[in-house]
């Protein structure tokens, strides 16, 4: 008898059990699970022998981190950890969030969409290719996904200002729910990125073997609008409380779902509503810093699409809250698009967009010349206080366009919000510079001006407080006096800062979702009847959070 036959495998019952713990993230420890765990859980010899503890753990994968050189190697890490051990990329996130928030989010997640078929290891996340229709709802109800709360969804059409990404653009919405829990606190369980693949007009990926999409060219028109349906629908039976988030949809499909969904399942557009809200609340709070009324003075945004429209809807709103009439209201807002200033009947290409067209009698000595202002023209007529840039052009607020701005400005406001770095219409340095440091800067992406206070206006501020303030108070609508109410709130948090920054800094991120989550419950209450707990909305929102730290799996 040779040494093999006499091999005999133990019957132990928790062997299937011990891979599978090890291969879930959400219950792998690594190396920090303890003696009695890798006794009674069948672990030994699947580990090393050094048992660590989370702060080991957390020392050593930043130290591995910071070796790489570039910010795509270090997602690339950050993701792997994600899929592999949860509870430790969160803890990792909340240990080092300000180092780690632009690798996991704007601006490095742009360049991951771009290369994210390089990258693809493992699962996670849903991806509903349109050949699938006719049996979403059958995929859905088989997935093994019973707690979902949070849903973050994209056909991958628009990624930040780097437009077709096709399935890359997945890399949105696991980001975004990233931060949902990093920020909020939703338990990761709860989530779900979801890549809605319509295909691709994308002629690279097309033409790319290593692209993991459907290839093909994007299905439009009734066939997308159907399929679409059919999605809200398998959600609506499948997670009937959960709540929706639109990300990162092309403009006329961003503004038409929102539009057609937000009354038929919790949702809203982050783009429109939440860019909207980020944006109020930094000319808020700039607002008080230049001393100056916003009433009084003109505003002018650069790119009219979903986020630019959706931005001057929500100031449109406060003006009027401040008493100024709907007209009155509009008088103060001039917008430009890629054919120069709208004015009505003449450059107008959206519905959204006719709103803020000038009247055409106000520009007929302009139109005499046969074309509508540009950008510096319309500057130099309007005077605005406040420049918003969402047209995804890099460098378009060049040096005579700051200049214009500073010349009748103390402090001009300058906020060019377009994502990532390479489509920011300036950098916070230039814009400095040209306005002799006077300027007040809001970025889209992180970026330093000389004096380091340059704030990052971004949606990071807003959407997680207003996920969680939705699912606190089960509110069946999102609604528009939610984002006016956070945008408020995260103005007044800015003013403890000293400094000039206009928002508080990304370390306190997890308070800044408490607060607007509170602000949210309370609309939610005073609009939709929500019923207020016992012992308080605060108690309800610290009972939902999830704290990154490993849980007891030992059975009894
Ligand atoms: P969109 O495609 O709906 O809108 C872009 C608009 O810019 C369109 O109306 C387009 O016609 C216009 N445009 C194109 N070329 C132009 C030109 N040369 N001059 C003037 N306008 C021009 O996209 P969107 O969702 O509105 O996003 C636009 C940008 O805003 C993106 O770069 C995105 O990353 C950024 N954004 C930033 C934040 C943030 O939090 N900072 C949030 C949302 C969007």
């Amino acid at each position: 008898m040779d040494n093999r036959s006499m091999y005999q495998p133990r019957q132990n019952p928790t062997r299937l059990d011990a891979k599978a713990i090890l291969s879930d993230p959400l219950r792998n420890k690594g190396t920090a699970f303890t003696d009695e765990e890798r006794d009674r859980l069948g672990l030994h010899g699947l580990l090393p022998s050094h048992v660590s503890t989370m702060d080991g753990q957390i020392e050593r994968r930043i130290a591995v981190l910071r070796a790489f050189s570039t910010p795509f190697e270090k997602y690339a890490f950050l993701r792997d950890l994600q899929d592999t051990n949860e509870t430790l990329f969160y803890a990792l996130l909340a240990r080092h969030r300000s180092e780690l928030l632009p690798l996991v989010y704007t601006p490095t997640v742009g360049e991951a969409c771009v290369r994210f078929s390089e990258i693809y290891r493992r699962a996670r996340g849903l991806f509903l290719s349109y050949p699938l229709k006719g049996r979403l709802k059958q995929i859905l109800a088989d997935l093994p996904f019973d707690e979902v709360q949070v849903i973050c969804a994209t056909d991958g059409e628009r990624i930040l200002g780097l437009g077709d990404q096709g399935a890359g653009g997945m890399g949105i919405p696991i980001g975004k729910l990233s931060l949902y829990t990093d920020c909020a606190g939703i338990d990761p369980a709860r989530t779900m990125p979801i890549l809605l693949d319509t295909g691709t007009d994308n002629e690279a990926l097309l033409g790319n073997p290593l692209y993991v999409g459907w290839r093909h060219r994007r299905v439009r028109g009734s066939e997308y609008d159907d399929f679409i349906e059919e999605f809200v629908e398998a959600v609506r039976e499948r997670w009937p409380h959960a709540m929706l988030q639109w990300e990162d949809f092309a403009g006329p499909n961003a503004v038409s779902l929102l539009d057609r969904y937000r009354h038929r399942l919790p949702s809203f557009n982050d783009d429109i509503q939440g860019t909207a809200a980020t944006a109020l609340a930094a000319i808020l709070a700039a607002e008080r810093l230049a001393g100056i009324d916003l009433a009084e003075r003109n505003i002018l945004l650069f790119g009219a699409g979903a986020a630019g429209c959706g931005i001057a809807g929500l100031i449109l709103g406060e003006l009027e809250r401040r008493g100024l009439s709907r007209e009155g209201a509009l008088d103060r807002l001039y917008a430009v698009d890629r054919d120069g200033l709208l004015i009505e009947n003449v450059n107008v290409t959206t519905l959204n967009q006719a709103l803020f067209a000038r009247p055409q009698s106000e520009a007929d000595d302009w139109l005499a010349s046969g074309q509508a202002p540009s950008l510096i023209e319309a500057i130099q007529r309007a005077q605005p206080a406040v420049l918003i840039g969402t047209s995804g052009q890099f460098a378009a607020f060049d040096r005579p366009v700051v200049e214009a701005m500073a010349k009748h400005n103390d402090r001009p406001i300058i906020l060019p919000l377009s994502n990532p770095a390479i489509r920011a219409e300036a950098s916070a340095a230039d814009v400095q510079a040209w306005s002799d440091g006077r300027a007040i800067i809001g970025t889209g992406s992180p970026s330093q001006g000389r004096d380091g206070t340059v704030t990052q206006v971004n949606n990071v501020y807003i959407f997680p407080g207003i996920g969680l303030g939705a699912l606190v108070s089960g509110a069946q609508t999102i609604t528009d006096a939610m984002f006016a109410e956070a945008a408020e709130c995260l103005a007044s948090l800015s003013l403890h800062d000293d400094g000039g920054a206009l928002f508080p800094p990304t370390d306190r991120l997890a308070e800044v979702a408490d607060t607007i989550a509170l602000a949210v419950c309370h609309v939610a209450e005073r609009d939709l009847g929500a019923l207020a707990p016992l012992d308080g909305w605060e108690k309800a929102i610290a009972r939902h959070r999830w704290a990154p730290a490993y849980r007891d799996l030992l059975p009894g």
